[in-house]
């Protein structure tokens, strides 16, 4: 038993909701307390029924999001890492996670989760200007934010990341500017820094097409200003949204960047074990309810194909600074990757990519049009499936002289491939 996996835990109340919020949360007034202490013990239920399934694993990172984990206070979080831990092995050394909002916890809150294990804080700042997170309906303020980071390391937390938004409406480059400053000057060891996607579904989405919002180009010189700003402060960048001091990356995050195991629990919450993703009822008390009477709970699953994962190979690692690797593509999947080598060319041309070190990755510049840049990539290679390579295939691959990952052909530019890019929200 030495197969590592990442435990998820999907927490799925908030005070209220966020005008900008597509999770599946239930704000206080469709929630309760009765629901709450339902989905604590569906959840714990769960999890230990899975025990046996759990027991050929090494859990190395657990994290809680949400929702707001700590809405739902500090003895239930520990209740049900508690469960996890008489169900699972957790490696000692494990990174646990838990979301908290400004405000949302006390001193002591906080202690006791520090005591009971958990090691890592990630909090939803958001914004530095009490204005803008009014209008976007979060319940604190800046100040909020910084006394539960004061309040943290008091509880000894020692790893805390932060979540910063840019792209708000009415955000102007020099409100920005003075946000990634005053969040540096957190001194959190991570900062996640998202640009705000407007969704279907959403309060803020009848402002779609409002002037207020900043354009495509303002929000390029926000996103640009903040990595070069970041790492003036020392956080490195190492994923399209996401920077840490040396050694704080977070490791949760970065298993689903590498296509590692993990495994979810609660509503809502994905996973991803031996090749199948799968996540279960957006529902609460559909989840409570089946959990309760061992009913199926998965609405989605998928195997995938070798083919698919290849794919994810190149979609996920991409969004990392570590990039992608033709030796370890085709190490993995015995795949030739002449195809990506054509279009990494001309993004290195266009200042969207770059070589080194055996690695191909995008530049800052790139990671604004990633999406697009994905897209063609994923595209192309499903136009060279049928010249997927495998050593058992002989009449497909001939000699080793065909195997040679630099033969280049025309490649086809074409967008997303008909495939759903992944972002942050099929995650948590
Ligand atoms: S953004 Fe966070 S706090 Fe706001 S509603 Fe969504 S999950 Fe809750």
């Amino acid at each position: 038993m030495d197969k590592k996996v990442g435990i998820y835990v999907h927490v799925p109340f908030c005070k209220s909701k966020c005008s900008y919020c597509n999770f599946y949360s239930l704000p206080d007034n469709t929630s309760g307390e009765e629901v709450i202490y339902a989905y604590q013990g569906a959840v714990i239920k769960h999890i230990e029924e899975y025990s046996a399934q759990l027991d050929g694993y090494l859990i190395d990172t657990v994290y809680f999001g949400g929702g707001t984990p700590s809405h739902i206070g500090a003895a239930r979080l520990i209740s049900i890492l508690g469960a996890l831990k008489k169900s699972g092995h957790v490696l000692l050394d494990s990174e646990i996670t838990v979301e908290v909002n400004p405000g949302g916890i006390t001193k002591e809150g906080l202690a006791k989760l520090r005591k009971a294990g958990f090691n890592r804080l990630s909090i939803g700042v958001q914004c530095a200007d009490d204005q803008a997170l009014k209008s976007l309906g979060r319940t604190h303020t800046f100040a909020d934010a910084e006394e539960t980071i004061k309040d943290a390391r008091a509880a000894g937390f020692n790893n805390i990341s932060v979540d910063v938004i840019y792209g708000l409406p009415s955000q102007t480059k020099d409100s920005w500017e003075h946000t990634v400053q005053l969040i540096a000057g957190l001194k959190a060891e991570h900062i996640s820094c998202y640009n705000l996607k407007i969704e279907e579904g959403t309060g803020l989405y009848t402002y779609k097409d409002s002037p207020f919002l900043p354009d495509d180009e303002a929000q390029s010189d926000m996103y640009l200003y903040a990595v070069d700003m970041l790492a003036r402060f020392g956080y490195k960048q190492y994923e399209i949204s996401n920077f840490a001091r040396r050694g704080f990356e977070s490791k949760h995050n970065i298993k689903y960047w590498l296509g590692d195991d993990y495994i979810g629990f609660g509503p809502a919450a994905h996973s991803y074990v031996d090749r199948c993703r799968y996540s279960f009822t957006e529902d609460v008390m559909q989840y409570v309810e089946q959990v309760k009477h061992g009913r199926r709970i998965v609405e989605h699953d998928e195997q995938m194909s070798d083919f698919e994962n290849a794919g994810e190979y190149l979609m996920l690692r991409l969004r990392t600074t570590h990039g992608i690797s033709e030796e370890e593509y085709y190490n993995i999947y015995r795949l030739k990757m002449d195809f990506v080598l054509e279009l990494m060319h001309k993004y290195e041309e266009n200042g969207w990519a770059t070589f080194k070190d055996g690695r191909w990755r995008f530049t800052p510049k790139g990671f604004m049009v990633s999406n697009t840049l994905i897209g063609e990539i994923l595209e192309a290679q499903t136009r060279q499936r049928t010249q997927i390579s495998k050593p058992w295939q002989t009449d497909q691959v001939g000699d080793d002289t065909q195997l040679t990952l630099f033969d280049k052909r025309p490649v086809a530019a074409g967008l997303f491939g008909g495939r759903r890019l992944v972002g942050r929200n099929e995650f948590l």
